[in-house]
């Protein structure tokens, strides 16, 4: 067992519905404690470093649209950020948030259930990192380490 952090952040299909709130209780379920959480405005350079591993892809430039929540109408270019830690977060969040395709995940998970159904990948609901690695990264390009519980 580890002790680990990741990076959470809601996507802006998630926060046009809602349901920011219902999400992050069903990861804080899993036994993790919310150790960092900020509302903050995004811009297309922090998506640009964020997907940095996604350089390349022909996907990029419409995922990074999608995250600036141009598909979804939002006032801004908001996004809710939090860092959950415990034992193995990394992996018991992702195990909660199902398959990349909503449509490929089990129906019991967060983006099984709160993804969009209708052929787009893009629209799962939540972002968490996927490894060690991308985790200190991603923690520490969202937020200052006097922003996160010691
Ligand atoms: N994505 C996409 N098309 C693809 C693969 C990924 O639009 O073919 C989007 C999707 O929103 C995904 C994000 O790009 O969440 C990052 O891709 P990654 O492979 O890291 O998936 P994740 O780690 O989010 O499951
Ligand atoms: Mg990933």
């Amino acid at each position: 067992m580890h002790m680990e952090q990741t990076l959470i952040l809601m996507k802006p299909d998630t926060i046009e519905k809602h349901l920011t709130g219902l999400v992050l209780s069903r990861l804080e379920a899993l036994g993790l404690e919310i150790v960092a959480a900020k509302a903050t405005v995004t811009t297309r350079a922090l998506w640009e470093e964020h997907y940095a591993n996604l350089k390349g892809k022909p996907f990029l430039n419409s995922v990074i649209d999608f995250m600036m929540g141009n598909f979804n109408h939002l006032p801004d270019h908001r996004i809710y950020a939090f860092v959950l830690r415990g034992e193995n977060a990394i992996s018991k969040v992702r195990a909660a948030l199902g398959a990349t395709n909503p449509e490929q995940a089990d129906p019991w998970t967060l983006r099984g259930q709160f993804g969009c159904i209708k052929n787009d990948v893009m629209q799962n609901a939540v972002h968490a990192s996927g490894t060690v690695e991308d985790a200190a990264r991603e923690i520490a390009l969202w937020f200052k380490p006097e922003e996160i519980l010691p």
